[in-house]
């Protein structure tokens, strides 16, 4: 069986404790391969190759960072298959979606930020006849980035690349749910000539490995993405620190379809925005609001769409739905459309769990679900339940929709169908969430700053947003001669 090892110091390496995790495939219910059960004692080796590494990594010339970054992001490319499968094995994705969403969208993140570290400039002001004011940028020495088990090794890069090219050095944290692309970059890492301590892998748990990443003083900033709950503790240790802190969290995301939408357009990448990943994406919507006079038609062709949905093997081609990412999680998704039916809803599509013949008998698949009848206050309509559920819900007028979609304590991501531009532009600038989507979803734009609003996070991810998280700013004055 294959073991994970940690990355540190250039070194792939075995935890200190000597101790191991299970690391189950959840398409087949089964271990495959063993990921460290780290301790703090493996974040302080990390640490400590970091600080040895920082001075160097942070005073190379911009253009060789960048080349190392191109360098990484060109083997990711050249690994694309492999990185594919391990994602689809690690997560229950369908292999199609890794391979055209997850895995470019890695090598991109790296490609964009050895680029952008090229183009970034600083201010400089003018005061009168006195001085000039300019602001120079440095690193902060060492980041510590912990990611989810959703999107893997394209939110860990998200994270990963903009640190290294603004000049840190890296303790970062993968989900222990998903580890092994990230196990796979740290391969990439030494075959691309790192140098040594730049980046630290630490596999293990979050409160184990990612608490004391968090804790550690010599870690001045945290960048984390996860669970709501999680970053409010991340929050309670990091703040009394004085950490530089980017959280990206949970969400609840509303879809709203208006009468004068692209029906077919709006149905299809509904149909995407509700079940892609097994609706395992933090920007998946999962309150579809429909107005009146388009519900019924809107209602009867998504649910037949649902029913025929191809649920199954993820590594099989033509599968769109593959296994929720564990038992766990299963049991989660299964427990909320128990409480849906209970608050009163109409399961009027899938609702229960699904085993797939033959090699997938024993994984953990949920089929798409789609649930009618609720109102917005529920706990099926205010809880994230990060699975292949949604609820669906007529409205009358933009008022209504508007009400409706900023209802919850999450405010991450929006969507918005309509062919009326005024009312695009009226109803995206009311919505409390940090991205709209009006007639399309999950465009990226990498140069787009990124972050939620209400409880979805604090502080935003993407372009030069992120480049000046990871540095320190000061303003140097100096007199005119
Ligand atoms: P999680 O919060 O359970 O875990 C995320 C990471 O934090 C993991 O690596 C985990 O090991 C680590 N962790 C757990 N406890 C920790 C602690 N006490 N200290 C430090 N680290 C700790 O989240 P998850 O279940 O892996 O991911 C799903 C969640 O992530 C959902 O809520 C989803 O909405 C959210 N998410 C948000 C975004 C975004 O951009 N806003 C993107 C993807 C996922």
């Amino acid at each position: 069986m294959e073991k994970i090892l940690n990355y540190i110091d250039g070194k792939l390496l075995e935890p200190t404790t000597g101790k191991y995790l299970d690391n189950i495939n959840p398409a087949i219910g089964e271990v495959y391969s063993n990921i460290p059960d780290s301790s703090a004692a493996d974040v302080e080796l990390a640490v400590k190759a970091a600080e040895k590494a920082k001075a160097e990594w942070g005073k190379m010339p911009i253009e060789d960072r960048s080349e190392m970054l191109l360098k990484i992001a060109n083997l990711i490319d050249a690994h694309l298959e492999a990185l594919a499968k391990a994602e689809s094995i690690d997560n229950g994705k369908p292999i199609s979606l890794a391979r055209t969403v997850d895995i470019p969208r890695a090598s991109a993140n790296f490609r964009f930020y050895a680029k952008a570290i090229i183009n970034q400039s600083t201010k400089a002001h003018i005061t009168a006849d006195k001085g000039i004011n300019y602001t120079v940028r440095e690193p902060l020495g060492i980041a510590g980035c912990i990611s989810p088990w959703n999107l893997p090794l394209y939110l860990f890069t998200w994270k990963i690349a903009p640190a290294l090219a603004s000049g840190n050095c890296v303790v970062a944290k993968p989900s222990e749910v998903t580890p092994m692309t990230a196990y796979l970059l740290s391969k990439i890492c030494i075959e691309a000539g790192l140098p040594a301590g730049v980046l630290n892998i630490v596999h293990g748990l979050g409160q184990q490995v990612g608490e004391a990443i968090v804790a550690h003083p010599n870690i001045p900033a945290i960048s984390f993405t996860g669970g709501t709950a999680t970053g409010k503790k991340i929050a309670t240790i990091a703040a009394p620190m004085f950490k530089k802190l980017s959280l990206e969290l949970g969400g609840k995301n509303p879809n709203i379809i208006f009468d004068d939408c692209d029906f077919e357009e709006a149905l299809a990448t509904t149909l995407r925005s509700s079940f892609a990943n097994q609706g395992q994406i933090c920007l998946c919507g999962s309150r579809i609001y429909v107005q009146r006079g388009t519900y019924d038609k809107f209602l009867t062709a998504f649910v037949e769409k649902v029913k025929v949905m191809q649920v199954g093997d993820p590594l099989e081609e033509e599968t769109k739905a593959g296994a929720v990412v564990s038992e766990q999680h299963q049991e989660k998704i299964l427990h909320y459309i128990s409480l849906a039916r209970l608050e009163g809803g109409k399961v009027v599509a899938g609702g229960n769990a699904y085993n797939p013949k033959g090699r997938c008998k024993n994984g953990y698949f949920v089929q798409p679900t789609v649930i009618t009848g609720l109102d917005e206050s529920c706990r099926t309509n205010q809880e994230e339940i990060f699975g292949p559920v949604v609820t669906v819900q007529p409205f009358d007028t933009e008022e209504e929709a508007i009400g409706l979609a900023n209802s919850t304590k999450y405010g991450l991501s929006a969507t918005v169908w309509t062919q009326n531009l005024k009312r695009a532009h009226k109803v995206g600038a009311a919505l409390k969430a940090g991205i709209v989507w009006v007639n399309c979803w999950l465009v990226r734009d990498l140069r787009t700053p990124f972050g939620g609003v209400k409880q979805s996070g604090v502080g935003r991810e993407g372009g030069d947003e992120a480049l000046n998280f990871f540095t320190e700013e000061k303003n140097i004055c100096i007199k005119h001669c």
